[in-house]
């Protein structure tokens, strides 16, 4: 083994049930320590590409390897891997504390060692003062972090989450977010966390690998996904997107092209990934997008009609209609409106190369 074995190597894991393919051959690496989510839509395929790492689901096609080794046929208690659902699962008859000892207990480690590291693990989840009491005594949240506490007290070295805060408000998921971020970084776990939710990746990951129809769309940091999108879904999945459909019309040798759009041709940038097929479109974020005429070299600019202006707090969100229907966000300062109103017609533009022509 070196040290740039990945911890967890998925190398075509593949799942069909009868001719229904439920994941593609799909290959990723997971560092040592990292966070990695898979974020996606209902159905594309991250609970079963979870459960192939955790042993509960034979793969159809395709090799896990941890630390280098092959692991593909080890049983699900061999691996040794910590398991948190969406369901806490907590055991009804014992105490807080009776199971958080639990995993331990299976573990043939000693009373007073077990003692002291269910203290220490519920005082990490601020949950000591509550080691007496039974799972139905407490609330959603209080319930998630014993079952967090359960997972983390054994210190496995590879955690796998599916959903776990799935079940719990707003508020309280936000919370609990900020708290597995702190355990992870606490025990420097290796952990695979699936989710649906694009907030919740962007706030816990070091890398998400976002997922769709069965197969992976991108993997990168939140930052890479957000700012570099290489495919129309992966741009529309994190984040607001503005979308203007086209056809590339040339591609020039800077790494930009043109794409001819209902709203006019415009140059912008290559994403990293080859450009195939016939539906394009041209990705900008609202924050890039500024109001007024372009002033230099390298701009684009498109006149539209203010539809609406939503009030958003920290900004304003005006709506804009192009000619063919499609609409998008620019934000703008509510302190900086000069007198504009929905009927209006505005002039936008943003820098060229800000922009990500992808399909
Ligand atoms: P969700 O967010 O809804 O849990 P997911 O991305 O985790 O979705 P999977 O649970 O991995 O999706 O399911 C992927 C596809 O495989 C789905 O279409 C699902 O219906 C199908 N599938 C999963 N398990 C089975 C099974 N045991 N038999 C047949 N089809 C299955």
């Amino acid at each position: 083994m070196t040290e740039t074995t990945a911890k967890i190597r998925i190398d075509g894991l593949s799942k069909k049930y009868g001719g229904f393919t439920a994941l593609e051959p799909t290959s990723l690496d997971i560092q040592r320590g990292e966070f990695l989510t898979l974020l996606g839509p209902s159905g594309s395929g991250k609970t079963t590409l979870l459960q192939m790492v955790s042993g509960l689901t034979p793969p159809t096609s395709g090799r896990l390897l941890i630390d280098g080794e092959d692991w593909t046929g080890w049983p699900v208690h061999d691996r040794d891997m910590g398991l948190v659902f969406q369901h806490y699962a907590l055991f009804p008859h014992m105490t807080v504390a009776e199971n958080v000892a639990f995993p331990l207990k299976m573990r043939k480690i000693g009373a007073d060692e077990i003692r002291r590291r269910v203290a220490e693990t519920l005082e990490k989840v601020q949950l000591d003062q509550f080691g007496h009491r039974f799972p139905r005594e407490l609330s959603g949240g209080q319930q998630q972090r014993v079952a967090l506490a359960r997972c983390f007290v054994f210190r496995p070295e590879i955690i796998l989450m599916d959903e776990p805060l799935g079940a719990l408000d707003k508020a309280l998921r936000e919370t609990m977010q900020l708290e597995i971020r702190r355990l992870h970084r606490e025990f420097g776990t290796t952990l695979i966390y699936v989710t649906h939710d694009q907030e919740e990746a962007l706030v816990l990951s070091d890398r998400i690998c976002v997922m769709n129809h069965a197969r992976v769309e991108q993997v990168g940091t939140p930052h890479q996904i957000y700012s570099d999108p290489e495919t129309i879904f992966a741009a529309t999945f994190i984040g607001h997107s503005n979308l203007l459909r086209g056809r590339v019309e040339g591609r020039e040798a800077d790494g930009m092209a043109r794409i001819a759009t209902a709203a006019g041709t415009f140059r912008g940038r290559f994403g990293a990934r080859e450009v195939n097929g016939s539906e394009h479109a041209l990705i900008i974020r609202p924050e890039q997008l500024s109001l007024g005429p372009a002033g230099g070299e390298g701009m684009n600019e498109l006149r539209a009609s203010l539809r609406d202006i939503v009030y958003i707090g920290s900004d304003n969100r005006l709506l804009l209609g192009l000619p063919d229907g499609t609409e998008i966000t620019v934000r703008q300062d509510p302190a900086h409106m000069n007198g504009l109103s929905a009927g209006d017609e505005v002039t936008v533009h943003w820098p060229a190369d800000a922009g990500r022509i992808v399909s």
